[in-house]
Order: C-alpha cells, then sequence, then structure tokens
C-alpha cells in the first residue's frame, strides 16, 4: 500500500518571470522575504504603521493562551476612519473611491472619498437614531450597491459588528444567521438588478424576521434602501427607509475609537463542506492584514490604478479585497451591481474598456466560463489597460491560467493565484507580482510573514515533489479570532489535528513541487482513495480541462466495490465542442490517463450543463458525491442555483455516462 499522504500527479514546466517595469518599480520586493524571516513581530508591525492609531499599541502579538490570539494590544483605532476620513485629511477627498456600475445600462454613479465620507457620516447618524450602539450587530441583505458598502463602514465607525448575507440566500439562510449572531438591526434594499430584471430582497427580510421571531429573537428595524422602486409590504413599527433617515442626516459624524480586538464582524463562511461557520475578525490585525496584502500583492498605486475585484460583498474577498483592503489603501474600484452576462456576454470586458481598469481581482469559475463561451467575446473589447490579475477562490487550472494570460492579459500582466480563506482574512500564499516567477496553476509561495507548511500525518514536513496537509504554523494579524458564540467548535475545528504542534489546519491539501513551491489540491474531505493511493480533485480536474472540448471539471471519489473507491467525472464542454461527439467520455478517459496516469482515469464521466456552486462560485463536491452514490442529495441551501442539482439528477438517469 502507498505511504503518501496525497498522490503527486501532475507536473508543470511553464514559468513567467514579473514584467521588468512591474519589478523595478514594485511596492514590495524580495527583501520583505528576509525582513519578516528576521523578526516577523517587527515586520507586522511595520505593516501595523501604514495605519492611522488614535493610541499605538503596547504590545505586537498576544500569543500567551493559543489558539486565541491578540495582536496590537492596547492600541486604539477606527476602521472607517483609516478607510475613509484620512485619505480626504490627507487632502484626497476629490480621488473616486468607486465607479460604481449598475446592471441596467447607463445606471452609473461616482463617488469620491469626501462623497463616502459624507454618506457614512450620514448612515452611521441614522443607525445611532435607530438605537445602534457600539457591539450591537447589524446584518446587511444587499445587492452590490454603493450603500452596501456605505453601510458596512457605517457600522465599522461605531463599533458595531456587521454581518453581511449574500443577497442571493434564502430567507432561511438569512433567518439563522439574524439568530445566530442576534442582529439588532437589519439593512435592505426593496431589490437589486441581476440577469437583466429586478428581483426583490425586502420579502425575504419580511419572512427571516418571522422566523426568527418564531424562535423568540426579534429585530428591531429594518433600513431600506430604495433601488428598483418595486412595491414592498412595511411595518411602520420595524421598517424605515433609508432616504428618510440617512439622507436628512448630518453629513458630520466624530468618530469613537476602538480597542484593536474590537469586534468588526462576523462572516459565515460558503459552507461548500457543511454547516456555516460565523468566523468572527477584529480591528487592528485584520485591518492591518488586509491592507499590507493588497498593497503587496496588487502593487496598488492609489495615484493611477483602477482595481476591480469581481467578488460579491456577501464573501470574504469582498470584504478583504473590495471594502477594507483597497479602501484602507486609497484605490479608486470599479464596483459592479449584476452579472457577467447582463446585458451581454461581454459586459465585464467593457467594463474594463470604459474605465481602463489596471488591475483585476475574480474567481477561477468565472475565468472557466469565459474560457467556455470562447474568446471572440473578449477580443472584442480593448483590455490594454490591464496590468495585473488575480485569482481567488479555486485553485486555477494550468490550462485557465493560460487562457487567462494570453487572452484577458495579452501575455504582459503577471497573474497573483492568492490562497485564503474566510478564516485567515488575508492573503496567505500568492506569487509577490514584482519578485515571483509564476508557475500556471501555483499559488506558489508564503506571504513574508506567514508560516505555510505541508506536513504528513504526524505534522513533519513533507519533502518536495510530495503532497500532504497545508497548516500554518504562526499567528497573523488577520486570522480569526474565534467562531461567533463557540469557542468550542474554534479548536475543535481548526486547531485538533495537530494539536501538540499548535498548528492551523486549514482543511486543505497541497503539495510542493521540485523547487518547494506550492500547489493547492483540494479539500482534504474530498481526497479519494483509489486502490490505495490518495488522489485529489484538483490535479484530476485540471487534467480534464485541458483537453480542448472541455471547460470545466469536477470529480468525487464514489464507493467501487474492486478498488475502494473510484474517480467520477462530471465536466462542462466548451461551446465549440458541441456535444462533443459520440466517443466523448472515452476520449476524455484517455486524456486523464495519458496526462496524469492509469490510476487516476476515471470510472465514469457525466457530460453535464452545469455544475453544483456555491455563491461565491465553488464546487460542491459532496452534492456530486450523493449523485454519484446514488444517494438522495445533501442539504443545497447555500447553493447559487438550486435547479442545478435537478439538472444533473436527471442528466444521470437519462445517462450519458460509461462505467
Ligand atoms: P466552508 O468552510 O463553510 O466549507 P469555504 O471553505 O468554501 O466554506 P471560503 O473561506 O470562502 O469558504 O473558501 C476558502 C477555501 O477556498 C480554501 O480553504 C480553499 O479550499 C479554497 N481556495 C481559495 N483560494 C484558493 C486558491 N487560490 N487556490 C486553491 N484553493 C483556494
Ligand atoms: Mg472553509
Amino acid at each position: 500500500m502507498s505511504e503518501e499522504t496525497l498522490t503527486n500527479l501532475s507536473r508543470e514546466e511553464r514559468t513567467f518571470a514579473p514584467p521588468a517595469d512591474l519589478a523595478a518599480s514594485a511596492n514590495v520586493t524580495a527583501e520583505a522575504y528576509d525582513a519578516a524571516a528576521g523578526d516577523s513581530e517587527v515586520f507586522w508591525a511595520e505593516a501595523a504603521e501604514r495605519l492611522s492609531w488614535d493610541q499605538t499599541w503596547e504590545r505586537v502579538l498576544d500569543w500567551d493562551n493559543p489558539p486565541f490570539a491578540k495582536w496590537f494590544v492596547g492600541g486604539r483605532l477606527n476602521a472607517a476612519y483609516n478607510c475613509v476620513d484620512r485619505h480626504v485629511e490627507a487632502g484626497n477627498g476629490d480621488r473616486v473611491a468607486f465607479h460604481w456600475v449598475g446592471e441596467p445600462a447607463d445606471d452609473k454613479r461616482t463617488i469620491t472619498y469626501s462623497d463616502l465620507q459624507a454618506e457614512v457620516s450620514r448612515a452611521a447618524n441614522a443607525l445611532v437614531d435607530l438605537g445602534v450602539k457600539a457591539g450591537d450587530r447589524v446584518a446587511i441583505y444587499m445587492p452590490m450597491i454603493p450603500e452596501t458598502v456605505v453601510a458596512m463602514l457605517a457600522c465599522a465607525r461605531l463599533g458595531a459588528p456587521h454581518t453581511v448575507v449574500f443577497g442571493g440566500f434564502s430567507s432561511d439562510a438569512l433567518a439563522s444567521r439574524l439568530v445566530d449572531c442576534g442582529a439588532k438591526v437589519v439593512i435592505t434594499s426593496d431589490g437589486g438588478y441581476r440577469r437583466g430584471s429586478a428581483s426583490a430582497l425586502k420579502p425575504a427580510v419580511d419572512e427571516a424576521r418571522a422566523k426568527a421571531s418564531g424562535e423568540g429573537f426579534d429585530v428591531e428595524h429594518v433600513l431600506v434602501v430604495r433601488r428598483t422602486g418595486q412595491e414592498v409590504s412595511w411595518d411602520d413599527a420595524v421598517d424605515v427607509w433609508w432616504h428618510d433617515v440617512v439622507d436628512n442626516a448630518s453629513a458630520e459624524h466624530d468618530c469613537e475609537f476602538f480597542d484593536s480586538e474590537h469586534p468588526l464582524y462576523v462572516m459565515y463562511t460558503s459552507g461548500t463542506t457543511g454547516k456555516p461557520k460565523g468566523i468572527l475578525h477584529t480591528t487592528g490585525g485584520y485591518l492591518t492584514g488586509t491592507s499590507y496584502t493588497h498593497n503587496a500583492v496588487f502593487d496598488l498605486k492609489p495615484e493611477t490604478d483602477v482595481y476591480w475585484c469581481t467578488a460579491d460583498v456577501g464573501w470574504v474577498t469582498g470584504h478583504s479585497y473590495m471594502v477594507y483592503g483597497p479602501l484602507a489603501n486609497g484605490a479608486t474600484q470599479v464596483m459592479y451591481e449584476g452579472t457577467p452576462d447582463a446585458p451581454h456576454r461581454g459586459r465585464w470586458w467593457e467594463i474594463i474598456a470604459d474605465y481602463g481598469v489596471t488591475i483585476f481581482y475574480t474567481a477561477p469559475t468565472a475565468i472557466r466560463t469565459f474560457m467556455k463561451q470562447g474568446r471572440e467575446i473578449p477580443d472584442g473589447f480593448d483590455l490594454s489597460s490591464l496590468r495585473l490579475l488575480g485569482s481567488v477562490g479555486e485553485s486555477i487550472n494550468p490550462e485557465a491560467y493560460m487562457w487567462y494570460r494570453e487572452v484577458v492579459g495579452g501575455e504582459r500582466c503577471p497573474i497573483v493565484d492568492t490562497w485564503w480563506q474566510t478564516e485567515t482574512g488575508q492573503i496567505m500564499i500568492s506569487p509577490l507580482p514584482g519578485v515571483t516567477a509564476g508557475k500556471p496553476g501555483s499559488a506558489m509561495t508564503p506571504m513574508p510573514g506567514i508560516e505555510v507548511d505541508v506536513v504528513n500525518d504526524d505534522g513533519e514536513s513533507v519533502p518536495n515533489g510530495s503532497g500532504g496537509y497545508l497548516v500554518i504554523k504562526e499567528p497573523w494579524p488577520a486570522m480569526l479570532r474565534t467562531l461567533w458564540g463557540d469557542d468550542d467548535r474554534f479548536k475543535e475545528t481548526y486547531w485538533a489535528r495537530f494539536r501538540k504542534l499548535g498548528y492551523y489546519f486549514a482543511g486543505d491539501g497541497a503539495k510542493r513541487d521540485d523547487d518547494g513551491d506550492i500547489w493547492l489540491l483540494g479539500r482534504v474531505d474530498d481526497v479519494m482513495n483509489v486502490s490505495g493511493h490518495r488522489l485529489s480533485t484538483t490535479e484530476i480536474e485540471s487534467a480534464l480541462v485541458s483537453h480542448p472540448k472541455v471547460a470545466e471539471a469536477a470529480v468525487v471519489g464514489a464507493a467501487d466495490e474492486t478498488t475502494g473507491q473510484a474517480v467520477c467525472a462530471f465536466v462542462i464542454l466548451r461551446d465549440s465542442a458541441g456535444d462533443g461527439g459520440a466517443d466523448i467520455v472515452e476520449e476524455l478517459r484517455k486524456h486523464v490517463q495519458k496526462e496524469i496516469g492509469a490510476i487516476a482515469k476515471p470510472r465514469q464521466i457525466l457530460v453535464v450543463p452545469e455544475l453544483p456552486k456555491t455563491r461565491s462560485g465553488k464546487i460542491m463536491r459532496r452534492l456530486l458525491k450523493d449523485v454519484a452514490e446514488h444517494r438522495e442529495v445533501g442539504d443545497v441551501t447555500t447553493l447559487a442555483d438550486g435547479a442545478v442539482m435537478d439538472l444533473i439528477s436527471k442528466g444521470v438517469s437519462s445517462g450519458k455516462a460509461a462505467d
């Protein structure tokens, strides 16, 4: 039997050096690694000094009671002041904070840092009038409109932790989060525009509020932004219009400064693996970690860059790399309300061309969707303003990386593949664009100041060329502090597996290649055991995606009498491949065998029109496993599109499959 923790199947020879001009003027150079290795507390203290503190800290890190960390102990600051006011005070009030683009054509707004300061202050004053004080929780259930960012910053300004719930979630998901974190106020809108039409949000809040009441928990107020103008039902005792209370509030608000460890927000994870966890982030360390990494990884030049992160604000990426990191750095951003295909499939590329976007940060799932549609669509737009591309959320398959590099990046833009989690708060593993020669599919190296390792079952480092568990060995500033109201689950979930060594276990498998660079291999829960070999999902999926007819793939292990488990694959074909032809299944099985070996050859391949994904675009493999093992499909409440599983199950019973 194989001894290995995770089998290393694939090889990659291509590398791309940083562009010379970017390297010459990079915000962060190779020296940062040495500085951080020398004394990481000094390194992080310097990163924290990039922020404005009302009172400086007495101690950088308190790790006396692991796994409960405290960063910048005794320091006091205000997150909203750091993201907004200080830029205005520095004379940059006229700089654009957001170029906001609504989904309906010609629906646009430009918001400067001065505008943002006035609006955040008004909203903060309005929330105070509604009874919100430091420590109260506020839920935000909104579309991608400027008021959403304003609402988050207004909460931060008051020291009232927010919990943003993705606008696509059901009233059940909202209700459970309202109850779990005890939200006093909900901020929402009548609706938002998605896929060309107005979709309602307020009715789900009404339902969620009723459900929460049924469980003995009452929300005090619902603050409603008018976005679409659709009709809403109204409860005078609870509901208030944003335009009544915010627009009429004073644009002056003196902010209070809070302890560095004051809670900033609770974010529920996307729920790929089960019941969502309420991740708690606090203020000083989180803002330090996100603003430092945003500056380093995206090489932001705030005077000239136009930065666009496509993530929904209901996801941690929207928090760390659309709100807190970039705003702390004084960035000019694009924020877009709708979907990439409304009103036409080139909408994103059109926005890049219109605003001269220079830095673009998106998810592999989006890139693969564009690959599916074909390059003619982006080729129709001028993307020459772009200088740097980022990826987050899943491993980027080498083929998708090459497509992103060539078609979107015109072969001149470096790609930063950033590995991190809701829990880590900040980017942990990524190339530095002015330093690292990138490899398609690899997140490369830990960020300066971050101690990551790939270890075996006993917690020992694996040698280069081998796979294992990804762990983080030292605390970092933006780390989660606990799970909301559940310290035991926090310890059990992240710190139990390597308790003696004190490692944080991320739940992901990874390998080191022959150069020691890190490749993410997917969740260890998804590892398949085929004839004693432990196979991870990512490499087999990447092998499938490297076939010219395939755009996306998901693999799972299904029980098998002979091999223990067998590889089952679900693939989406590129539009140009039509139905793939009669032999598509055999062709793909052979392709996997040729690319990475017979052991990984799928027993079964199903061609499907869609894959089940979370709101953040992650494939939910546990649902596919249910299908592959002919079980009833499990909990689908965090699926982006509930109908997808029906489509797949139908496909399975009509059977374009081979055994
Ligand atoms: P839950 O923990 O509830 O299942 P989730 O893990 O999907 O939800 P997130 O915190 O949004 O919620 O996702 C973090 C995970 O996303 C990582 O653990 C990793 O599996 C994956 N991931 C993120 N970025 C990358 C990347 N660049 N390469 C590979 N995987 C990535
Ligand atoms: Mg997770």
